[in-house]
């Protein structure tokens, strides 16, 4: 284990994010992996389309009549 960390301070780890590719901070960072919260609204809404596909065929109004 020979590292040496030691001009860590003057380059911040940056990392691109996963959903907009833009350079972002790893450190004080509430919305990683993603840039922004915009970009996590971004990647959970993409999955939740996927699941949440409403059913065409229940109609719960063609049952009231
Ligand atoms: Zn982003």
């Amino acid at each position: 284990m020979t590292e040496s960390t030691s001009n860590a301070s003057l380059s911040p780890k940056t990392y691109p994010c996963p959903e907009c590719g833009k350079q972002t901070t790893w450190q004080d960072n509430k919305y990683k992996p993603f840039c922004s919260h915009h970009c996590k609204l971004i990647d959970l809404g993409a999955w939740a389309n996927e699941d949440y596909t409403l059913p065409a065929e229940s109609t719960p109004f063609s049952d009231e009549l």
